[in-house]
């Protein structure tokens, strides 16, 4: 007898449809392109997207986080997790999912705009015309605390505001067209002194340099040295930027979460399957009980995680607070997806390292997982906050 890992009969049909047909596009059309790739081509050549990226709006797999009534699919969370999970079940698949096919989503916050800024910046995304936007939070002045640290000034000057500061790790920007950055308009210190702006890439004063780091996917630091910025770019109020973020961290928390989960699904099976066939001592590796339970321990982790993830997303599609039930998600799936591939790649020994095998590369970006989108510590700080509260 097998455990079923698929869930059945815990998701609606339709959303396992929507999980099928995910599944499909990756193993039929994703993986026969990643496999023609080198083993150092870290992305896909913008033709080969592009294709992906057709493909992928045919099916409905576009714009799944855009309400409709903005040209999006409109699907809830919990929906959004499922398409996630499978659609990360790629070599390319952490930071590009589907291999970058699946996307059209601008940030957000951008929902919370003018309907102009929507037409401007949003509509050419979900239409396919436009690279994704870049999200601008964190600063050398430390990512984990953004409401007290962000230091980058916003000053008015009339119908404009005038830019000055540094942001750090800042993804997609060396590609994108735009992105929303958060600056300080009032005190120091204070959430309500933060605003949130959409700034063109090109704006005079504004610069970036790219960051390398252990992955192909270069952050990039931003540099404001009086930038200019129309009013008109202003999301929302005057000091409201750090509420607006609010909402779509809790909510990028479950989903951020889903991904790594597809990953480490793919790792095990790989496993598995290689634990089936590799000889030591005599016999299977897979007939040994050290390496059982190791692979035992990672299946636990990794349902366990994924309830947490849809029991989060369920609770904000019911449109209740799920501040502390996200970071759970959040800080469970990307620990035991990091944890899970630390144990295949110990259970494929020196195979496990190989650029041949995509884990070595699952395992650098899962590395980075555990700290985007508030790290493992901040996810605890919040669980052990709402304990309190
Ligand atoms: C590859 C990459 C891409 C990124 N992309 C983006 C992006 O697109 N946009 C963006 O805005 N940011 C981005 N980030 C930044 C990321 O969100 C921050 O790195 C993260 O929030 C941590 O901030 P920090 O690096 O300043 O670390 P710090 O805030 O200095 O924290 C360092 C460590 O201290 C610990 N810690 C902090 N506070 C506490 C506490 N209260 N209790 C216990 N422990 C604590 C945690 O372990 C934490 O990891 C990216 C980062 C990387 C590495």
């Amino acid at each position: 007898m097998t455990i079923d890992v698929s869930n059945e009969g815990e998701l609606p049909f339709e959303l396992e449809m929507l999980r099928d047909t995910v599944r499909h596009f990756v193993r039929s059309e994703v993986a026969p392109v990643e496999a023609k790739l080198s083993l150092d081509q870290a992305k896909l050549d913008p033709d080969q997207q592009a294709a992906l990226q057709a493909r992928a709006r045919e099916l409905g797999l576009w714009a799944l986080a855009t309400p409709k009534r903005l040209g999006g699919a409109g699907l809830d969370v919990l929906a959004q997790t499922i398409v996630a999970e499978e659609a990360a079940k790629c070599r390319l698949g952490a930071f590009f999912p589907a291999a970058g096919a699946i996307g059209g989503d601008p940030p957000s916050v951008l929902f919370h705009g003018t309907a102009e800024q929507f037409e401007t910046y949003g509509r050419p995304i979900v239409e396919g015309r436009m690279p994704k936007a870049f999200t601008a939070i964190s600063e050398a002045s430390g990512g984990s605390d953004p409401a007290r640290a962000i230091q980058l000034r916003a000053e008015r000057d009339g119908d404009y505001y005038v830019l000055n500061g540094t942001k750090t790790w800042i993804t997609h920007a060396d590609r994108a067209h735009w992105g929303v950055v958060y600056a300080r308009t009032g005190e120091p210190g204070r959430r309500d002194g933060i605003s949130c702006f959409i700034v063109e890439i090109g704006t005079p004063g504004f610069t970036r340099s790219r960051i390398p780091v252990m992955i192909a996917n270069s952050p990039n630091e931003l540099h404001f040295d009086n930038a200019r910025v129309p009013v008109a770019n202003r999301i929302g109020e005057e000091g409201g930027g750090f509420a607006l973020a609010d909402d779509f961290l809790t909510r990028g928390r479950i989903t951020y979460g889903a991904g790594p989960l597809g990953i480490a699904e793919e790792a095990l099976r790989l496993t598995i399957e290689w634990a089936k066939e590799r000889r030591v001592f005599g016999g299977l590796l897979a007939e040994k009980q050290g390496p059982q339970w190791m692979l035992a321990d990672c299946r636990l982790a990794l349902d366990a995680a994924r309830l947490l993830i849809h029991r989060a997303a369920r609770k904000v599609d019911r449109g209740e607070p799920a501040r502390a039930e996200a970071a759970m998600a959040k800080w469970s799936a990307t620990e035991a997806a990091f944890k899970t591939l630390d144990t295949c790649i110990q259970l494929f020994g020196g195979m496990g390292v190989s650029c041949e095998l995509p884990l070595e590369r699952w395992f650098r970006e899962l590395r980075i997982k555990r700290l985007g989108e508030g790290a493992t510590e901040i996810q605890r700080m919040i669980v052990a906050r709402s304990l309190f509260s």
